[in-house]
């Protein structure tokens, strides 16, 4: 498989340099798999700048009056009807899972790490804590499944912090179960099985932004980045994540912990996450995680025009940095 990457060349008349000509780049990348493009900038100052912002704080002041802290978790958050789910909310170890009061899909939850954790900081993020709470949506979505055929489209979510679109500091996760796919899960369902394979075969091949395998998960640094520090995973033999057993759910929930140490060590604290299943055959599980600005007053946003409008990401790291910085972390 071909990686197509063009760098663009032009010369401005540069204050930094005497105002004598002087090269400027941009880099334009091709998504392997769906062909969207993304453009890789570089030269300015950091477009997503660590903050010093006191979320403790922030998370003191928000938890007064939070609806995902005890003791309004068990009163005020919604149920699910019994022919769903009999016991109301779906639990796993301190993770607890409820419908999501605003319905952003047919059938839509909510999971809480723990009633516990309104305070989560990227760092002390562990396996563990991510597993219950990934456990829980796999669970949810495959009780969807069972119950309703016409929803076949699943997806495992994240916002993480205001920057990134959560309404709630609490940290959760959202499941989806759907009729309809999103653009993005209508894309990659149309990918044929060999190319997903030839994508990652190609990335292993060459090594600069292959991370590793954890228990079957295969980490990347996306070529064609879709955000700032995009990593993505594919789970070959899984097709959409009610299809994850225990074994799998405790490996990608492992390499879902590393990436957040990853990106806390970065010196970042908001991000999204998208676990995007398809009902077709040869479908390969994919898995993406970006960060988004860190949550402080008049921050700059990361998405911009070319993001909301040109649906194309403009970011100013490569992949085969962040793959750097990654380091082992991905292997075993
Ligand atoms: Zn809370």
């Amino acid at each position: 498989m071909e990686l197509k990457r063009e760098v663009l060349t032009s010369d401005i008349l540069d204050p930094r340099n005497e105002y004598r000509p002087t090269p400027v780049e941009v880099e334009v990348r091709w998504d392997p798999l769906i062909g969207y493009s993304s453009r890789l900038v570089r030269g300015g100052g950091p477009l997503l700048p660590a903050s010093d912002f006191d979320l403790e704080a922030f998370g003191r002041e928000t938890a007064e009056r939070c609806f995902f802290c005890p003791p309004r978790l068990e009163a005020v958050t919604p149920r699910f009807p019994p022919e769903l789910v009999p016991e109301g909310r779906i639990r796993r170890g301190e993770a607890v899972l409820f419908p999501n009061i605003q319905a952003y899909s047919l059938y839509s939850s909510v999971s809480v790490y723990s009633a516990a954790l309104h305070y989560l900081p990227l760092e002390k993020v562990t396996a563990a804590i991510v597993c219950d709470n990934l456990a829980a949506q796999v669970d949810f979505v495959s009780r969807v499944r069972r119950h309703d055929a016409r929803a076949a489209w699943v997806s495992i979510n994240a916002n993480h912090m205001l920057p990134s679109g959560s309404s709630l500091f609490h940290p959760h996760m959202q499941g989806s179960v759907d009729p309809h796919p999103s653009t993005v899960q209508e894309l990659l369902s149309r990918v044929p099985a060999e190319r997903f394979r030839d994508y990652l075969d190609t990335e292993r091949r060459l090594g600069e932004r292959y991370l590793g395998s954890l228990g079957g998960v295969e980490w990347l640094a996306g070529f064609a980045p879709f955000g700032f520090n995009e990593l993505r995973a594919l789970v070959p033999g899984v097709g959409s994540p009610e299809q994850l057993d225990q074994e799998r759910t405790g490996a990608l929930a492992e390499g879902i912990a590393r990436a957040l140490n990853l990106y806390a060590e970065l010196g970042y604290q908001s991000f999204n996450l998208a676990i995007q299943g398809a009902p077709t055959d040869g479908h390969v599980l994919g898995v993406r995680l970006v960060c988004r600005s860190n949550p402080q007053p008049l921050y700059r946003s990361d998405v911009a025009y070319f993001e909301r409008m040109h649906w194309q990401a403009m970011v100013d790291g490569t992949p085969e940095e962040l793959a750097e910085r990654a380091g082992d972390r991905f292997r075993g």
